[in-house]
């Protein structure tokens, strides 16, 4: 077996450094059920100003702590003061190996505030923890072994659905390349951004070159619209990404990048050759895992006409084996949803649907707390959706053998190319299918979500990013100033 870490070149990796059935690993985190979590604000170089705010546990709707939202003359002050990180790119490296040291030195307090604020199963946690620590250890050596070309101040923008590894991801290969950076976490997940920026600045990582700023939309806003930044690393919804383009065009330099990862219209195809069981269990993993908040997640799962009946009966009886509730206990699958909005606008939807008389099956959900339980719809295809629902609900469609061509083109009309299952058991056709298919990241026999930091990069087409993929060797480039061009005829 190759190690993700030969490919690349890259250092120590930890993907298989949190275990579950670890014991001592299950007594840190009964350890961390009643940890205490700090209160977050702005970690900024200049004065702190803001409005303070309470934050709520999803599952439980209960306080967990405060936050204070950074205001205009916080963000001002902040943007004043961020400068480049000065020191050597392997400084730097050792920097953020010490940082991923200490993530791992603290994953109990990490468990308690990513189950508590975002909802998470500790099965989830496990996996955002890894995907931390090895953002932190790949773009260390990425950055390591470059020459240094820091483009100036990046504007780094995160969603809530990974309040850990993405945000460390973005902020990680931003500073290994030497830039300074402004960080915006989703509202919804400040108190992990904070514990997080704090180990960063325990570790060596200067506050001039690192600032937290929490806050909302409007915060991000400032932080696209400034012309001391040189480039913004965004992952969100494709809407988002569409205002802080046009937010740069009018503040930076045309050259400045924005790296934007967003949201998708995921299929998987299963042809009749396809062996039930697997791709049933891949089916379930990939639609309700993480309350399907995964922007991989399988949205649109096409049957083949022979096998659909048989299918989805045992699609609804996997369904009814899934454990929905408090997201800290060992024995549940799925969790709340992330918050009061988010839940409302799902249950809408649901409720539409039944309306329409589409509603296949659904679980029940607890009473207390932002849940939606797993729930299955038919679907006539993927054009009929008109948008991604960021949740556990699974569409589901039929096609004919002969329409395979005609289902590849619906998926690909969508404009979205994220993320992409094909069951089957015809060589030929994983061929032709994965070659007809826009979709940056392809999962044939197993389920569609999940990526592996330095051998399965991470990331979509079209309008589900910009590229380069998260994890991959090209992604600090972008973080890099161009080459300076040519003099001359
Ligand atoms: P979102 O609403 O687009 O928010 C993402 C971030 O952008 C948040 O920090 C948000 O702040 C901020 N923001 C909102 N308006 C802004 C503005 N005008 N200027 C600058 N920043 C602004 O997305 P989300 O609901 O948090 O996340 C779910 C979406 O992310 C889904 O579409 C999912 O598919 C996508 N996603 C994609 C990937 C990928 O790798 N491709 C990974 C994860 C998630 P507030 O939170 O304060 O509003």
């Amino acid at each position: 077996l190759v190690k993700p870490a030969e490919i690349f070149g890259a250092g120590r990796l930890n993907s298989r450094g949190f275990d579950l059935t670890d014991t001592r690993m299950l007594a840190t985190i009964e350890a961390a059920r009643d940890v205490e979590i700090p209160d977050a604000g702005p970690l900024v170089a200049g004065a702190v100003s803001g409005r303070s705010r309470e934050v709520m546990n999803p599952a439980h709707r209960t306080v967990i702590a405060r936050v204070v939202e950074a205001d205009q003359a916080c963000v001002e002050g902040a943007i004043a003061a961020a400068a480049p990180w000065q020191a050597s790119p392997q400084e730097r490296a050792e920097v953020l190996r010490r940082v991923a040291d200490l993530y791992e030195a603290n994953f109990g307090l990490f468990f308690a505030v990513l189950s508590r604020e975002a909802g998470k199963t500790l099965n989830d946690c496990v996996g955002e923890l890894r995907e931390a620590v090895d953002f932190l250890r790949f773009y260390a050596d990425e950055g390591a072994r470059r020459e240094d070309a820091a483009r100036g101040i990046f504007t780094a923008i995160s969603p809530w659905n990974f309040p850990l590894a993405i945000f460390t991801g973005q902020i990680a290969a931003a500073l290994a390349a030497g830039n300074g950076v402004l960080a915006k976490p989703a509202e919804q997940t400040c108190l992990t951004a904070a514990i997080a920026v704090r180990l960063l600045h325990e570790a060596g990582v200067p506050v001039t070159a690192l600032q937290l700023l929490p806050g909302d939309g409007k915060v991000g806003a400032m932080l696209t619209a400034s012309d001391k930044v040189q480039g913004v690393a965004f992952t969100g919804s494709t809407e988002t990404a569409r205002i802080i383009r046009r937010a740069m065009s009018q503040s930076m330099d045309p050259g400045a990048p924005l790296i934007a990862e967003t949201g998708g219209l995921n299929a998987m195809i299963v042809d009749s050759t396809a062996l039930p069981e697997q791709a049933v269990r891949d089916i379930v993993a990939s639609s309700f895992q993480s309350a399907g908040q995964r922007c991989s997640a399988l949205r649109c799962l096409y049957l083949q006409e022979d096998i659909a009946p048989h299918m989805i009966e045992m699609i609804k009886g996997a369904m009814d084996e899934l454990h929905v509730g408090d997201p800290w206990l060992l024995s549940t699958d799925v969790g709340p949803v992330i918050d009061e909005e988010a839940r409302a606008g799902i249950a809408d939807y649901i409720a539409e649907a039944r309306r329409e008389g589409r509603l296949l099956h659904e679980l029940a959900a607890p009473e207390a707390g932002t849940f939606i339980a797993p729930t299955l719809l038919e679907v006539p295809g993927i054009e009929a959706m008109e948008r991604e629902v960021f949740g556990p609900v699974l569409h589901v469609a039929t096609f004919k053998g002969r329409d395979l061509h005609r289902v590849i083109g619906a998926i690909n009309a969508t404009g979205y190319g994220l993320t992409f299952g094909l069951h089957t058991r015809i060589d030929t056709r994983v061929q032709e299918v994965t070659e007809a298919i826009h979709a940056g990241n392809l999962y044939v026999n197993r389920n569609q979500i999940g990526a592996i930091v330095g051998s399965q990069p991470f990331g979509g087409e079209g309008l589900s990013g910009t590229g380069p993929k998260a994890g991959g060797p090209n992604y600090l480039d972008r973080f890099r100033a161009a080459p300076a061009p040519m003099t001359g005829e």
